[in-house]
């Protein structure tokens, strides 16, 4: 028969392994229900836990983490877990050297996103796990895939910069890309124009073949001209039917080249709109950025004034600041 105290050394024990038991299955269950790929690297450089999450991230093949040897280091550039990683990252020259980093520096916690080859983001965050008593035990490492998140977020700066309907520039992103342009053009003396596009009469092209057909036409202009101009020119929408082109490393003359291309472009297109064949043609106004601007609004206002001129003048024709 046992004795009061062997009883109740028992009952600790049986209660010590019933909680061990505890921890140990939880941290199995939280390891496979994370949606985080975890890495964890011991002292030794040893593969001490990782998830089915992470190699799933990292496609990582079963000969890397199967059969793995103490003293074949994760962090070793020769590391088959590591190549196999490197091989599906954008820049493993600069992701190899945050990882000798921190393996160098076990007092840092990283966080940070990586580009795939494959175009998927994976954002990693790091951090070291010690013992009660402070020692180092192992560097433990979090993969979450936010590729979806990229999209959506790539999606509505997309959305914020362009116009809906033509998908041509806005006119914020008009105004950011000249405010960038006005300071290079300023460090690098290289010219500057504007030209500023009004379709003529187009309150009477809506009045006569309904707005629907006025929309189109205003679809028709952005994409003629976005196949015209050159990739470093923005077309942008800037009001309701007026838009402007920003052109960099462009003069007066080349200006008015392109703006006359554009012109003639526009009015010898037809734009067919339901059972309607609508032609238009615009008034164009350009300026080049003199040395007097203090902004890029001095230069738009002059190829505001030259376009009302070509209005003025009758219309679907090219009027230059002087
Ligand atoms: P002008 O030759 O003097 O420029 O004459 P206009 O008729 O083009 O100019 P006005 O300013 O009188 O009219 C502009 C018209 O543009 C009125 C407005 O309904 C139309 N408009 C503005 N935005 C849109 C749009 O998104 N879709 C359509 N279909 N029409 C639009
Ligand atoms: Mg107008
Ligand atoms: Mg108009």
């Amino acid at each position: 028969m046992s004795r009061p105290s062997d009883r109740h050394s028992g009952l600790e024990r049986n209660g010590e392994r019933r909680e061990l038991e505890l921890q140990s299955s939880l941290i199995k269950a939280i390891n496979e229900a994370s949606p985080d790929g975890i890495l964890v690297v011991d002292d030794e450089g040893v593969v001490a836990n990782h998830n089915r999450r992470f190699v799933e991230i990292w496609q990582i093949p079963d000969d890397c983490l199967t059969g793995r040897q103490r003293g074949s280091a994760v962090g070793a550039s020769d590391d088959p877990i590591l190549q196999s990683v490197m091989g599906k990252v954008k820049d493993p020259e600069a992701f190899l050297a945050r990882v000798k980093t921190l393996y160098d520096n076990p007092d840092i916690s990283d966080h940070c996103e990586i580009e795939l080859l494959d175009g998927r983001t994976v954002e990693r965050h790091s951090t070291v796990l010690r013992a009660e008593d402070g020692r180092y035990l192992a560097r433990i490492w979090f993969f979450h895939d936010i590729t979806g998140f990229k999209q959506a977020e790539a999606a509505l700066v997309e959305l914020s910069l362009h116009d809906s309907l033509t998908g041509v520039a806005n006119r914020r992103y008009f105004f950011e890309r000249a405010g960038h342009e006005f300071d290079r053009t300023r460090r690098h003396s290289t010219p500057l124009s504007i030209a500023e596009l009004d379709i003529d009469y187009f309150k009477a092209i809506n009045d006569r073949h309904g707005h629907a057909a006025g929309d189109e036409v205003l679809k028709s202009i952005g994409s003629i001209s976005q196949r015209l101009l050159r990739k470093v020119d923005l077309f942008a929408r800037i009001g309701g039917e007026e838009f402007a082109v920003l052109l960099p490393d462009t003069n007066l003359e080349g200006a008015r080249f392109q703006a006359e291309r554009l012109r003639q472009a526009i009015a010898n297109y037809r734009t067919t709109a339901g059972r309607c064949s609508v032609t238009c043609t615009v008034s164009i106004g350009v300026a080049t950025l003199k040395s007097s601007d203090a902004s890029i609004e001095d230069c738009l206002l002059r190829a505001d004034l030259a376009m009302y001129r070509a209005k003025e003048k009758g219309r679907n024709r090219v009027e230059v600041d002087v």
